[in-house]
């Protein structure tokens, strides 16, 4: 498998990151994942915008990035992943340098590493629906930002799997915001809801684009809050996001949310968003 590192494409064996790299000192740097479906990219200018947005937040000395696309797309054409479904990873730190807090040297190249594999989609889980959990939302007040920082996300999506559950929703002071790796949307009084836009949620594309597609098919929703306590009445539940793509919530194990099939609106919606990916609309063919 061929990935690329540095400004060069080179096998994924011979690649090498330095110790002293601030991703593995600090877990100084931002990540991307795409979603290729035939070759094509979903909504790669999305997160490229999204990765722009993390380098500027962070204050790294470059935030253009206008070449990733291009080796996004090299990188699936290298690995023979022009037809069937594939995620592209972006890793983006602050680079190697001595270890001190405060920002290296200016001129201290970022590492850049992107890796392109095979994906089996979760069909069943999308089909059928799956279980999750509610835990406390121990994340920091930075979760707009993509972050390579993820002990909390790995930590609650462990307690997901250790309990028989895909997935763990974050709740913060009694408000649902979002899973480990997906955004969450929900729906009340055949209302689709999901949470605001806000400094503890990632800004998910998938989100944007469930929302742009209830706004294309007349689905009545809101961005809102969902409160703990309403979790029980709500009438659907689903989450969102590149790899889950839209997968209903069958059952929340921790709360009164109990086998529940997919309900209508999730149903379209899912299909919604299967159109919208075959239409390859907004999306790049590999070059
Ligand atoms: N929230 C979190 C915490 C995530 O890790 C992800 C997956 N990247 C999402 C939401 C969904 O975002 P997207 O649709 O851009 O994949």
């Amino acid at each position: 498998m061929f990935v690329y590192l540095n400004g060069e494409y080179i096998p994924e064996e011979n690649a090498r990151i330095s110790p002293d790299d601030r991703g593995f000192l600090f877990s100084d740097g931002i990540y991307e994942v795409i979603r290729s479906y035939d070759g094509i990219l979903f909504e790669p200018e999305a997160h490229l915008a999204r990765l722009r947005y993390g380098a500027k937040a962070l204050r790294f000395n470059e935030t253009g990035f206008d070449f990733l696309p291009h080796v996004a797309s090299e990188l699936i054409q290298r690995n023979g992943l022009e037809s069937g479904d594939a995620t592209v990873y972006i890793q983006v730190t602050r680079g190697a340098a001595p270890r001190t807090h405060r920002f290296p040297a200016k001129n201290t190249p970022l590492t850049i590493y992107i890796s392109a594999r095979r994906f089996n989609p979760h069909h069943s889980e999308q089909e059928r629906g799956i279980a999750a959990i509610l835990v406390p939302d121990q994340r920091w007040a930075r979760c707009d930002i993509k972050s390579t920082g993820l002990l909390p996300n790995v930590l609650a999506n462990q307690q997901a799997v250790d309990a028989g559950a895909f997935e763990a929703l974050f709740v913060r002071d009694g408000i649902l915001m979002e899973g480990s790796h997906s955004n969450v949307f929900a729906v009340s009084k055949g209302e689709v809801i999901t949470p605001p836009l806000s400094n503890y949620i990632l800004g998910g594309i998938t989100r944007e684009v469930v929302l742009e597609l209830c706004r294309k098919l007349g689905i009545p929703h809101r961005e809102g809050i969902i409160l703990f306590s309403e979790i029980p009445g709500m009438e659907e539940i689903m989450i969102v996001g590149t790899t889950v793509e839209v997968t209903p919530v069958r059952q929340i194990l921790n709360v009164n949310f109990q086998n529940r099939d997919p309900g209508p609106l999730t149903r379209r919606l899912q299909e919604g968003f299967r159109e919208r990916v075959r239409s390859g609309a907004a999306g790049i063919q590999a070059s």
